[in-house]
């Protein structure tokens, strides 16, 4: 198999028939072999017997239907494990993406490319709730995670399988799958691409979504730099803050001495008692990362590398 396409639909009834027939075409035109897994994300339209009625009509089109509603990042989550393509390629069930664009992914990822992320640069969403908070947090993820994109958000994207094979997606975490790839060294780019309003049915999302997007986003962030060693993130301000009670401490003490202020009249203490004690709790909070981390990688015998090439090892 050389092509998966990846397909999440939730209540996209009137789209799934000319999504699917715009990939047919497309797939078509291209002389290889490919697969086409739409995964219904429980629908509580009509989408799920549109999909079944496809799918009896043609064998490259498999479906996948959950049994309740378990979110985007899911959805694409179960295409990308029933995928058995070289290059995985997810696309929004609402023809906003261009199926005509996938030719175009493809050459770079035949350029060498393991990722290749789309960028709406014509975006065509609202402007005040979509394209302006979506500029910030592409600003944001960008400069946190060092991988620079302008369009962290658009579904359409290639991947060669092996780099979706050690990453494993939660909350809302498919647009970060760029970002946490690179951490394994993959080599990512971007394209522009077309960008589409959407004719039929209405977006899933609001601008509430900026918001878990920026949690998710830290979360994105410590696993990119401190899975393997919390104590390093939490071990560091736990130091500061001590190091801040103890400055905060002597003072106290020195005006109590020197200027006869008596410590149960200086707001310093307090803050003293605080600074140290927010220290001891970042340190043990470490510490407790760092048993974690263990539990993480050693339990599913996850190394803590990537290994490119071997020479005579078999
Ligand atoms: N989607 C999904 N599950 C959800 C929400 C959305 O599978 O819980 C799908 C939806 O059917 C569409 C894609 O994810 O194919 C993108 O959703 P939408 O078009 O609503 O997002 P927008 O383009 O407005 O950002
Ligand atoms: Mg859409």
């Amino acid at each position: 198999m050389d092509i998966s396409i990846v397909v999440p639909v939730y209540n996209e009834q009137d789209n799934v028939e000319a999504v699917y027939t715009a990939l047919s075409a497309t797939l078509k035109g291209m002389d290889c072999d490919y697969e086409i897994v739409m995964v219904d994300d429980g629908s509580s339209d009509g989408s799920y017997s549109e999909l079944a009625r496809l799918a009896a009509g043609d064998p490259a089109l498999k479906v996948i239907r959950f049994r309740r509603n378990f979110g985007q990042t899911a959805a694409m989550s179960a295409g990308f494990d029933y995928a058995r393509g070289d290059v995985v390629i997810p696309i929004d069930g609402d023809l906003q993406n261009d199926p005509a664009d996938i030719p175009r992914l493809l050459e770079k990822i035949d350029e060498g490319y393991d990722v290749v992320s789309g960028w709406r640069r014509d975006r065509k969403d609202t402007f005040i709730t979509r394209k302006i908070p979506s500029l910030l947090a592409n600003a944001i993820i960008s400069y946190l995670t060092g991988v620079h994109l302008h369009d962290y958000g658009c579904t359409l994207k290639a991947y060669r399988r092996e780099v979706l094979e050690g990453i494993n997606l939660y909350g809302e975490m498919h647009r970060f799958v760029p970002a946490l790839a690179c951490q394994f060294g993959a080599r990512v780019m971007e394209l522009p691409v077309n960008h589409r309003p959407r004719l039929h049915g209405v977006s899933k999302y609001g601008i509430s979504r900026t918001l878990r997007v920026i949690l998710d986003l830290m979360t994105v962030k410590f696993l990119m730099s401190y899975s393997t060693k919390p104590i390093q993130l939490f071990g560091r301000w736990g130091v500061y803050t001590i190091l801040a009670g103890v400055c905060s401490g002597a003072m106290t003490l020195y005006m109590k001495l020197f200027e006869h202020l008596s410590m149960n009249r200086n707001p310093l203490l307090i803050i003293t008692c605080f600074l140290l004690f927010m220290g001891v709790q970042f340190i043990v909070m470490g510490l407790l990362g760092e048993l974690n981390a263990r539990t993480y990688f050693e339990s599913q015998g996850k190394p803590i590398y990537v290994v490119k090439d071997r020479i005579n090892l078999g």
